[in-house]
């Protein structure tokens, strides 16, 4: 049987890159033994990137869309992606060719070997700065210490999933959605293939420190429940300092004479340092309140403007 292939790739204000990427992926999509379906998820752009997207879903039938009322966000955009995709074989990769497009026959090949989900691990990142890899190298490595489940180093949303993976996935109702970690989550077999990541093709990076840190952020807090219990650890040591002092405090008050307790200096420091271990812990509480609001309120993901390519049923079930 031809296995039928599945191609998400997330746009948000890509129109420079767009059309070399269309002509790198067409010629892959070419390549592979199956029928192959390209879904493009417009997050939003602001620029000529959805009339591209509309222009392409004319000329090519294997090219379909969804278009966002709004800029929802990269994982948010994958996830649209997911819900949609009709294929086995289900390959995500960004608009930029960072990811490059012609390792999809490798990632196919694995999948074929009897893997559920392929990722692509980078060995190297070409020509991005350092201010971008030095927090994504700390804190991959932080994630793998803290996080509930064993989240591969130095990967990013560049894969290949199986069906089944991208069902389970589907059937996951969380808001906060991490999608390398709950692609971890799934577990099944999982194997690597190792690249080395192309610079961006053109355009700027639409990965703003803000929205990497609130990825990040996102990752660590959806992913472990280890700073929840960091304030208890500083609790118990603030604890056992206090009872050390006491005994210090009271010594010197009854059994030297003349003692040193001027006293403005330390309480000064003591204040401010538990004052500021209580906000922060306040801080990561809210973090992790903030995220069960959100899920509690139950929001739809994304809101749609625009579809194609897909069955009329299909269309108006999400719109
Ligand atoms: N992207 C998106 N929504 C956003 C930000 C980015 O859909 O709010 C897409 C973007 O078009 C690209 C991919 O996510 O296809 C990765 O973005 P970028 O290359 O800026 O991030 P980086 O490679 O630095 O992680
Ligand atoms: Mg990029």
């Amino acid at each position: 049987m031809r296995p039928k292939y599945s191609l998400i790739i997330p746009v948000y204000n890509e129109e420079e890159t767009l059309p070399e990427m269309y002509l790198r992926v067409r010629a892959v999509m070419d390549q592979l033994d199956g029928d192959v379906e390209l879904i493009l998820v417009n997050d939003g752009s602001r620029d000529r990137s959805l009339a591209f997207l509309r222009d392409l879903h004319e000329k090519d039938p294997r090219v379909c869309y969804l278009s966002f009322a709004r800029n929802f966000g990269h994982q948010i955009a994958v996830t649209a992606g997911l819900n949609f995709v009709r294929g086995d074989a289900i390959i995500i990769l960004d608009a930029d060719l960072q990811d490059p497009p012609e390792l999809i026959p490798a990632l196919v090949e694995q999948w074929k070997q009897g893997y559920q989900v392929v990722y692509a691990q980078r060995t190297q990142r070409h020509k991005e700065s350092w201010i971008k890899r030095l927090p994504a190298y700390i804190f991959y490595r932080l994630m793998r210490r803290l996080a509930d489940v064993d989240i591969p180093l130095d990967t990013g949303d560049f894969c290949l999933m199986d069906r089944r993976v991208v069902d389970v996935l589907n059937s996951m109702p969380e808001r906060n959605r991490y999608i390398r970690g709950l692609r971890s989550w799934v577990g099944l077999q999982q194997t690597s293939i190792h690249f080395e990541r192309d610079p961006r093709f053109a355009g700027e990076v639409k990965y703003t420190f803000r929205k990497s840190l609130s990825l990040a952020a996102n990752g660590l807090v959806t992913f472990s429940r280890v700073p929840l219990r960091l304030s208890t650890y500083v609790g118990l040591l603030a604890a056992v300092v206090a009872v050390v002092m006491a005994i210090l405090v009271l010594y010197w008050r009854l059994f030297v004479p003349n003692s040193p307790l001027t006293g403005f200096a330390t309480i000064m420091i003591a204040v401010f340092f538990l004052g500021a271990v209580q906000l922060v812990s306040i801080g990561i509480l809210g973090e992790y309140v903030g995220r069960i609001y959100e899920e509690v309120k139950g929001r739809p993901l994304y809101v749609l403007s625009e579809v194609a390519g897909f069955a009329e049923e299909l269309t108006n079930k999400r719109l």
